[in-house]
């Protein structure tokens, strides 16, 4: 294989005439309505993964397979002749979002068209595009060098919308052909203002239901009242006391294993371009709060919480009815950081529920879902280079988000695969996933190609020595 690189100059010579190709043939991939969620669309999820497999083949990747996973399929494929240099594994997820509500598209979903600068579809950002942007770079590297700077695994998968259900066992079954340097992960994006960023810290889940249970049915309040507890009254003591007025929660054991941001970290929040009061406007609330000692978009991104999501019991119609309630409820929900385990979590909130639980009353805490947090310190030598690749590319200094959400399957990748995960996505903060009339810039996508490309040679020209980080930090 040649081991000259490709330059800049070669790499425009390639791209720049090839520009309406290109877009066309992410149109037609964007024109595969591969909705994961809705069972009738499982025959197009398929068809996106076979068309994908079939452009990794044009570009020149190997070993390409649709691989079944008992859902819907993972397309997989590498490039694996750059001898002794690292290896990275690319995810992005091929599936999309429902379309619903149809009326408030301006053009159907499903036919992307271009409006100024935005090509605008169901998937463009989330996630066709930032995948189909992976694959140009690659077909570009090898048709101009003949070779990419890194080895290459590509995993893209179907369920990316559908909670990656099957990711993990497919993962499982095969971590030794997964065997890499680190993962990149292009499901995410820029920062207000379309600033290029590398998002470093995710927030995992864990949502809980309380139940509070006095007798089988509303007793009345004439005949019983003062003589029994109330579950109503006791779900609410119990959710009081769950944080203080600092807002700190008051969990025992809560915080244990939360890693604190280095100062570092810190500095490099304080010093976004973040304007509170705007926040507040938008958000159309009449003042922000949280927990005391942090700010605003720390307490949005790198401190866990804890939500009431919904809470009912007892009579809820017009007028008035002078019962007891039988029963009282509550959804409870936590965003999580690292290191903390949402099982574990679960279990402290349950025993504190079950401890401070009002006598007179039956108490139960069930879990209803999980997801595991992220956190790849800022200064893993791999983050360094993406960030590096996006100050060339976009001829700008790159910022870190710590994002508020959650993508569980960069856990799995840490967890399973032991590797770093490198969050660099391209979208438009503002781009609509998910949403009516989802739309990603075609400067961002053009620039992905390329930063990606710059990427991989960053990536290619790290120290070996140092190039695997401090692996105890990204472990958990
Ligand atoms: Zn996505």
């Amino acid at each position: 294989m040649p081991d000259r690189p490709a330059t800049d100059q070669d790499l425009d010579a390639y791209l720049e005439p090839r520009r309406e190709e290109r877009l066309e043939r992410l149109k037609e991939f964007l024109r595969i309505p591969s909705i994961s969620g809705l069972p009738e669309h499982a025959p197009d999820v398929r068809r996106a993964a076979e068309w994908l497999a079939d452009e990794l083949r044009s570009a020149g990747i190997e070993h390409v397979e649709v691989s079944d996973t008992g859902g819907h399929p993972i397309v997989y494929g590498d490039w694996l002749h750059a001898d002794g240099a690292p290896t990275v594994i690319v995810y992005g997820h091929y599936d999309v979002q429902p379309v619903d509500p149809l009326d408030e598209w301006r053009t159907a979903p499903f036919e992307p068209h271009v409006e100024g600068d935005r090509l605008i579809g169901r998937g463009t950002g989330d996630d066709k595009g930032q995948i189909h942007a992976h694959v140009v770079a690659a077909a570009t590297l090898l048709a101009t060098g003949g070779a990419l700077p890194v080895n290459v695994k590509y995993v893209f998968e179907g369920e990316g919308e559908s909670s990656s259900v099957h990711l993990d066992p497919w993962l499982t079954a095969n971590r030794d052909r997964l065997a890499a340097d680190a993962a990149i992960i292009s499901d995410t994006g820029f920062f207000e203002g379309n600033i290029p960023a590398i998002t470093v810290t995710l927030r995992g889940l864990m949502y809980a239901q309380i139940d509070v249970r006095l007798a089988g049915s509303d007793l009345h309040s004439g005949s019983y009242g003062g003589a029994v507890s109330n579950p109503a009254v006791a779900l609410a003591q119990i959710i009081t006391a769950l944080k203080g007025p600092d807002g700190r929660i008051r969990i025992p054991g809560f915080y244990d294993s939360v890693v604190e941001a280095t100062p570092s970290e810190r500095e490099a929040i304080a010093a976004l371009p973040f304007d509170e009061e705007a926040f507040r406007t938008e958000t159309g609330v009449p003042a922000l709060v949280g927990e005391s000692g942090y700010s605003t978009l720390e307490r949005k991104s790198i401190r866990p919480t804890l939500d009431v999501n919904g809470i009912w019991g007892g009579f809820q119609g017009d007028g008035s009815k002078t019962i007891i309630p039988a029963t009282a409820h509550a959804k409870v929900s936590t965003r999580l950081v690292a290191d903390q385990e949402p099982q574990d979590i679960f279990e402290k909130l349950k025993a504190f529920v079950e401890a401070i639980a009002p006598p007179g009353v039956e108490v139960s805490v069930e879990l209803l879902g999980t997801g595991l947090p992220s956190r790849t310190p800022t200064d893993h030598p791999f983050v360094g280079a993406a960030m590096r690749a996006l100050e060339r590319t976009f001829g700008r200094a790159p910022v870190y988000i710590n994002a508020g959400g959650s993508i569980p399957i960069a856990a799995s990748f840490q967890r399973i695969l032991g590797l770093p995960v490198i969050l660099e996505g391209f979208t438009q903060p503002n781009d609509l996933a998910h949403a009516p009339n989802e739309w990603l810039a075609l400067g961002n996508y053009e620039g992905a190609i390329r930063a990606i490309v710059a990427t991989f040679d960053e990536i290619a020209a790290l120290d070996p020595a140092t190039r695997g980080g401090d692996r105890r930090s990204t472990d958990g």
